[in-house]
């Protein structure tokens, strides 16, 4: 790691000496708001020779913030003790889906997405933080990835996670006309005219009327 220098100690035998780049620590002092001994605990040693660190490069105490700022409670919001390569468990507000949500300018962010972008950079439009533990309410940065639409479906499909009818981003049909399709089929409607209709093919219409796809709608006569 080029960010720590870890070498024996000239003074004291069986001690070491650490040496951080500034970078990387104004990024987890200061970015991240840790404190020094969270950043000890990174790197292995005590938050004494973080201070020193600190100091070395003339970075000032953090300012003491209310506790109200949208990093401050990021990490209030996770069940301690944070184990580097265990799950990180949000403890506040979680959506339907068990995803964590995190307040920030009176709007609800995805708690990992916040993890992820405070770890490495603002999320490009359009992608996708993904789970590699499968655990919805993890916002350990080293458990998730970027990804694309296409990657964040198949995960789901991977993980039996698949969203229902017209959630899905791939359905071309909508909840009422699944509705009127059913209704048609059960008025003896054949599968392919029903399909012409709608611009699907037939097995779609199968699927559908078999309750393959739309479990959730009522069939029956
Ligand atoms: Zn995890």
């Amino acid at each position: 790691m080029n960010s720590v220098r870890k070498t024996k100690s000239r003074y004291f035998s069986g001690c070491f000496e650490y040496e951080f780049s500034k970078e990387w620590l104004e990024e987890k002092y200061i970015r991240q708001e840790l404190s020094v001994n969270e950043i000890g605990e990174i790197v292995g040693c005590s938050g004494g020779t973080v201070w020193r660190n600190l100091k070395k490069y003339n970075i000032s105490r953090r300012k003491r913030t209310d506790g109200k700022s949208p990093i401050t409670r990021f990490w209030k919001g996770i069940k301690s003790p944070r184990e580097p390569h265990e799950c990180w468990e949000w403890i506040k507000t979680k959506n339907k889906r068990g995803y964590g949500l995190l307040s920030v300018n009176r709007k609800y962010v995805m708690a990992h997405r916040f993890s992820w972008e405070l770890f490495n950079h603002e999320i490009p439009e359009g992608l996708y933080i993904l789970h590699r533990c499968d655990n919805p309410s993890c916002v350990n940065p080293s458990h998730l990835f970027l990804g694309t639409k296409l990657d964040n479906s198949l995960d789901a499909l991977h993980k039996g996670r698949i969203p229902r009818g017209e959630d899905k981003w791939c359905s071309k049909l909508s909840e009422n006309e699944v509705i009127e399709i059913i209704k048609r089929h059960n008025n003896n409607e054949s599968r392919k005219d029903i399909a012409k209709d709608y611009d699907v093919c037939p097995w779609t219409i199968r699927d559908i009327v078999t309750g393959r796809t739309w479990k959730h709608i009522q069939r029956g006569k």
